[in-house]
């Protein structure tokens, strides 16, 4: 705004008739007249001076006789209207009273109006103001008209008309113009649909058929239809359905607008809306929406997922000495880094910055969260190179699992990042769990796994053996081979604390090759036979027996003299599979037992279907044998049926001399446990199995006990 006053500028306009008539006196009676009510005059004195005049003062409106020399009245009033900038002025004829043939040509020559001679003084300044306000309603639609076509132009909006007995389509201009069609003669039904994609077909008849077949007054739809130059459009169709005057349904009526761009925009839009540009990644919104699916999932499947969150340790540092595009393309980088070391199923998001969030699904412990955040963190080992700098970059990550940290997003978001910040506090560089003793357990695990992976190379393994007592021969007829692991700082460990996770890295199968290995070397001369451990995941790799059988006789070792303990778990994944290597080992000589019976499915029916030489009956029902009844009668009758089986008893666990006499008692063959021996190295076995004289009958009557009832 100026500080100027508004000063409102009016113009005195008067608005200007031309006269054109040679008779002098009539002119300058009209002149008179008109001139009286308001009106600027000016005049011709025929018709070619009128068309010059009419041509240089572009008059509001004219007055003009008929008859005139040079040019007549017809003639001037049909050359004006071909001069398109006076085409629209409104013209008078001043005719005779009587002459009709003259009216009718002066309308045929385009006039607007008649005023008939003699001239009606009092009334003619009304008639040509009417002739004026006409002209001025006239311009005014035009204008409106214009108008229209403009904002349907830019709106690329068109109307059509489809008239259902004859089937027949009217496009208005502009649809026509919209559809790159050159033609406004309209067209059939039929020939419509042939623009229309097929896929969009369905659309439109339903369109049309709720109009037809469900009586509805209005319906919109969405088609998309290639038009002349092969561009594909989409058009939003709305329409309504028009009543003739008997009330009948004739016409359907509709707008139809082109929404390509918008439909563009909109999906345009919605990317931006989900994905973080910069990297394509996933952005906070698309993350809260990926992780309500997860955390239902999770839910319905009872099962566990883990939420990183991740920052890049001072990456403001990389923003500021190499700029914002530079670092851009450090971060892009990154993120390829990153999606590379997660797994198929997780997914990463970019909440903006250098803050990231990742979702892994699907996890079974926090171990394995531990693992990929690990696998994470080694993604910024390497330095990235960028142009000619080499930029070294850090992450710091806090983990929260589902359910224990949170069950739903805030929750879970916040004590990722309550881990992040106590993971920064620590230094940074790292993961940090939510859960301080999960986060104690995951490391230890992770600690082990490592020294694990080493321990078979760095010869940390050893074997103890315990013992089996036969009670009929009451002598030592064989022992078990247990495995120890010796580390060099956490000293001996016992397999409950290592079998679970060689089993779980799949190292189990190596492991178990040295197992059978050493057992063989460290029996093959004595007169006893071995037992060693399968773990269900060695029992499933299919070429079991073959890999067995080998070392066997790599090492010389008689196969009748080794025996293979099995859990009944192995025995439910796959029966046929199991049978098949039970039955190439027991070709072989090797025989085999059932170890832990009781603690599983308690099945007496794998015995009948597969060859098993040997039962071990779990530590648990022995523990309390000589007390409970119940014991007594579970181990009286497996004892029983294993010997119409033909398959032999040993009980585990025996820790006494009064269990030892039960188990004799109840017919049991063989023991093993501590009252006898604990499982030892084998050179105290050899000294203590020399001291009470190999092989030969056993004095478990001696009065000094068993002779190596010491701590392993
Ligand atoms: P298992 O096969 O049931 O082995 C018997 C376990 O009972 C041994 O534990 C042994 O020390 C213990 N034991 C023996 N007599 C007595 C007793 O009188 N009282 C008590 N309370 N315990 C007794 P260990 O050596 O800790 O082995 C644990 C498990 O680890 C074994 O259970 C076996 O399933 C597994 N394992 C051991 N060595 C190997 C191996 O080389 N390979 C595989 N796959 N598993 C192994
Ligand atoms: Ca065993
Ligand atoms: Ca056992």
């Amino acid at each position: 705004m100026t500080d100027q006053p508004m000063v409102e500028e009016r113009k005195i306009y008067y608005e200007r008739i031309l006269i054109i008539d040679d008779e002098e006196i009539t002119r300058m009676m009209l002149r008179r007249v008109l001139e009286e009510s308001g009106y600027w005059v000016l005049e011709a004195t025929n018709g070619q001076q009128g068309l010059q005049t009419c041509l240089l003062e572009n008059p509001d409106a004219v007055l003009m006789d008929v008859r005139m020399p040079v040019m007549n009245g017809f003639e001037a009033c049909q050359a004006i209207r071909q001069e398109p900038a006076i085409s629209r002025v409104p013209i008078l004829m001043l005719t005779s009273l009587d002459d009709v043939v003259a009216v009718q040509l002066a309308f045929d020559a385009g006039a607007t109006d008649f005023v008939t001679k003699p001239i009606n003084w009092a009334l003619l300044a009304q008639r040509v103001r009417y002739a004026l306000r006409a002209r001025e309603i006239e311009r005014q639609m035009r204008e409106n008209e214009e108008q229209l076509a403009r904002a349907q132009r830019i709106a690329r909006l068109g109307y059509w008309r489809y008239e259902i007995a004859v089937d027949w389509l009217n496009l208005s201009l502009e649809l026509c113009h919209l559809l790159e069609i050159d033609t406004v003669r309209g067209m059939t039904g039929s020939e419509m649909r042939e623009h229309v994609l097929e896929e969009d077909l369905p659309l439109l008849e339903r369109f049309i058929a709720a109009f037809l077949q469900e009586y509805a007054d209005e319906s919109e739809t969405e088609i998309r239809i290639r038009i002349g130059s092969g561009r594909v459009l989409t058009l939003f169709l709305s329409a309504n359905l028009m009543y003739d005057k008997n009330n009948q349904v004739n016409v359907i009526f509709g707008v139809a607008q082109d929404v390509t761009e918008r439909r563009a925009t909109e999906a345009r839009l919605s990317y931006f809306a989900h994905f973080d540009p910069l990297t394509g990644l996933p952005n906070r919104v698309l993350f809260r929406d990926r992780l309500i699916q997860v955390i239902n999932a999770a839910q319905r499947d009872d099962r566990r997922f883990a939420i990183i969150h991740l920052n890049l340790d001072q990456f403001q540092k990389v923003n500021a000495s190499l700029g914002n595009t530079n670092a851009d393309l450090v971060l892009q980088r990154l993120v390829e880094r990153l999606k590379g070391r997660l797994r198929e199923r997780d997914s990463l998001s970019r909440f903006g910055g250098d803050h990231f969030e990742a979702i892994l699904t699907d996890i079974r412990s926090e171990h394995e969260a531990a693992i990929v955040a690990q696998r994470l963190l080694s993604a910024f080992d390497v330095p990235l190179q960028c142009a000619e700098w080499e930029v070294r970059v850090s992450a710091t990550l806090g983990i929260a699992v589902y359910p224990n940290d949170g069950t739903d997003i805030e929750t879970l978001l916040l004590h990722a990042a309550t881990a992040y910040t106590r993971a920064l506090e620590l230094g940074g560089a790292r993961y940090q769990f939510y859960t301080a003793d999960l986060h104690h357990q995951a490391v230890e695990r992770l600690n082990r796994e490592a020294a694990l992976s080493r321990a078979l190379e760095r010869d940390e393994f050893i074997l103890y053996f315990q013992p089996r007592f036969d009670l009929r021969e009451r002598r030592v007829t064989g022992a078990e081979a247990l495995i120890r692991w010796q580390h060099p700082e956490w000293g001996l460990q016992m397999p409950d604390h290592f079998i679970g996770i060689l089993e779980d890295n799949g190292l189990i199968i190596e492991v178990g090759e040295w197992v059978l290995r050493q057992a063989c070397r460290a029996f093959r001369d004595l007169p006893l036979a071995v037992s060693i451990n399968l773990s269900p995941r060695q029992f499933q790799s299919p070429d079991l027996a073959e890999r067995m059988l080998r070392i066997v006789q790599e090492e010389h070792f008689p196969a009748e003299r080794l025996e293979l303990e099995l859990t009944e778990r192995l025995f439910m994944h796959d029966e046929q599979q199991a049978a098949l290597t039970l039955t190439a080992l027991r070709e072989s000589g090797i025989q085999v037992s059932i170890d832990d019976y009781g603690t599983g499915y308690c099945s007496l029916q794998y015995l009948k279907r597969l060859p098993v030489n040997l039962l071990k009956i779990d530590r648990s029902f022995i523990r309390c044998l000589t007390d409970d009844r119940a014991d007594q009668a579970i181990v009286r009758s497996t004892i029983e049926l294993c010997h119409t089986l033909n398959v032999e008893v040993v009980a585990e666990g025996v820790e006494d001399r009064a269990t030892l006499d039960a188990l004799q008692h109840l017919g049991c063959d063989a023991i093993q446990g501590y009252y006898l021996s604990r499982p030892v190295p084998l050179e105290r076995l050899l000294e203590w199995l020399d001291s009470v004289k190999l092989g030969s009958h056993f004095a478990l009557d001696a009065p000094n006990g068993p002779p190596l009832a010491e701590q392993a």
